[in-house]
């Protein structure tokens, strides 16, 4: 099965590859056509030398027949009788090619004439009385054209056509035509020849010659297909060694570089096994060290949790008592103590506003801080607000102002937590502020309601305003530890919007003031 669909794709590349013509038929058709040219050059050669030949042949054997002729015509010319030479005349018409004879006076007169009417037109045509060859020989396109003069020698009686004897005398003329007919039939049938023995060479050539390249080449073609099919799939099999030498060297090195890619993809293999297995185990060890470090911090949280919640009961109770030494105190006008109790109330209320503050962010990281949903307007809200901040103002001589946009929606939210948020902000604005406004801004877009508290402090730069809401950050000046804190206020506010859906973000220029936004979605 596997090697049926080997089989095919093997066809395949070959069929995608038969596109551009093969070196086979590409040198076939070279062969060919050289083949081919040589042939037409050589039938042409052949031909012209063939008819070269033939003509001069033909040509010497008009002028013979021409001159005896001529001989036996001079009695008929004497008397310029056809009948003393007609059995001439006619023996000269039997002799193959001839296609006409006669004889002409110096006058131009023809007689006896027989054959092609041709001839005896270009013969009449022609100035006798002015020529003075003894032989003639002119040609047309179809004819030769021959005439021998016709001598008297002697007065005995003796007869002869001598071409320079000094007593002769020019009689006339034993004109014939010689017809090309047999000349252009020769070289028709060297040239059919030719080209039928020439056509069979061809094609017994392209037989012979198309075997031996197909045998020379297949071992090449077999190397190009298995090639293709390589790249094709991306295997790396083997070719068959065989054919030439050059074409056997071609295959060994092919499969060289087959034997080095597959060594190279079993170690690449074996590298990425090793890497996955590596990988493995660093993930099972870091989720180990994960599991353990999550555990840890639990414990840590849960501790923080109790450890706070058991250190606000006795410093609930500190104050409590110092609050009842003070009252005594006062009543018994020991106002020096009571000064100093102020002083121990103040530090320990800070106490517990930390133990507080890291109450909550424990509870938040152990995942135990949970909302406590009521309905509450808004105006409650922000008049319990105003009085809790009412005292934080006078401290820097700082103006309060309520911008309110919005009417009196009920919220239903966690009060509890969202008024520790909006303390903590107020708070911090009075803290960073001295002699001038804070400004609680409230808009209700009906999706959402926005608490932006606007100050005119000291501002934070830009540089230190994506960290001020990380646990215990402060912004990095003396001015700020001047200040004191924990930099927990903004931690838990944060976390605390996160708890109720809400946003909160900052806005801040140095030395000109901040705006801290909480958006809260209106459910
Ligand atoms: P704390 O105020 O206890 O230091 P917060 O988390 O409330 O902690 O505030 C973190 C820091 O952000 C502050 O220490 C202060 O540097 C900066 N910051 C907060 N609010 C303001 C403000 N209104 N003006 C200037 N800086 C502020």
């Amino acid at each position: 099965m596997n090697q049926v669909s080997e089989q095919t794709k093997i066809s395949n590349a070959r069929a995608e590859h038969g596109d551009s013509m093969s070196i086979r038929r590409q040198l076939l058709a070279y062969i060919v056509a050289g083949v081919f040219v040589l042939l037409v050059l050589f039938s042409i050669t052949i031909s012209w030398l063939a008819g070269k030949e033939t003509s001069k042949l033909t040509i010497n054997n008009a002028q013979q027949v021409a001159r005896a002729l001529a001989q036996q015509s001079v009695l008929a010319l004497l008397t310029e009788s056809e009948e003393n030479a007609s059995t001439a005349l006619d023996q000269v018409m039997s002799f193959p090619d001839v296609s006409g004879a006669g004889l002409v006076t110096l006058d131009g007169e023809i007689f006896g004439w027989r054959g092609d009417a041709r001839g005896e037109q270009y013969f009449r045509n022609f100035d006798w009385q002015n020529t003075r060859s003894y032989l003639i020989l002119e040609e047309d396109e179809s004819n030769w054209f021959v005439a021998s003069a016709v001598i008297l020698t002697d007065n005995d009686g003796n007869s002869e056509t001598e071409l320079f004897e000094a007593t002769e005398e020019k009689l006339g003329y034993a004109i014939l035509s010689f017809s090309k007919e047999t000349l252009t039939q020769i070289n028709r049938d060297i040239i059919l020849t030719i080209a039928i023995t020439g056509g069979i060479a061809v094609i017994g050539l392209i037989l012979i010659v198309g075997g031996a390249i197909q045998r020379q080449l297949a071992p090449l073609q077999e190397l190009s297909e298995v090639m293709a099919y390589n790249h094709e799939t991306g295997e790396h099999k083997l070719a068959k060694v065989q054919g030439a030498k050059e074409v056997e060297q071609m295959a060994n090195s092919f499969n060289a570089m087959m034997l080095t890619l597959d060594e190279q993809d079993e170690r690449l293999r074996n590298q990425r096994d090793q890497l996955e297995a590596e990988v493995k185990i660093r993930t099972a060890e870091l989720t180990v060290a994960r599991d353990a470090a999550l555990t840890s911090s639990r414990h840590k949280s849960e501790f923080l949790a109790n450890m706070t919640h058991e250190l606000r009961t006795p410093i609930q109770s500190i104050i409590g008592y110092v609050d009842l030494v003070k009252e005594e105190a006062e009543n018994e006008g020991q106002f020096d103590m009571v000064t100093d109790l102020d002083k121990v109330t103040r530090n320990a209320d800070r106490l517990l506003g930390m133990i507080n503050c890291l109450l909550d962010l424990s509870k938040i990281e152990a995942g135990r801080m949970e909302l406590n949903l009521s309905s509450t307007y808004l105006k409650d809200l922000l008049q319990d607000l105003s009085e809790a901040t009412a005292p934080l103002f006078p401290r820097n001589n700082n103006k309060f102002l309520l911008d309110n946009h919005s009417d009196n929606p009920i919220l239903r939210i966690d009060s509890e937590k969202l008024l520790q948020v909006l303390i903590n902000l107020v708070s911090n604005a009075c803290k960073f502020t001295e002699r001038g406004t804070v400004t609680l801004r409230v808009e209700n877009t009906h999706s959402e309601i926005n608490f932006s508290v606007i100050d005119t402090g000291i501002g934070i730069p830009a540089d230190q305003l994506a960290k001020i809401f990380d646990q215990f950050q402060q912004v990095d000046s003396g001015e700020t530890r001047r200040f004191g804190g924990t930099g927990l206020g903004l931690a838990i506010s944060k976390q605390f919007c996160e708890l109720m859906g809400a946003k909160i973000k900052v806005e801040s220029i140095e030395g000109e003031g901040s705006c801290f936004t909480v958006k809260l979605p209106m459910s």
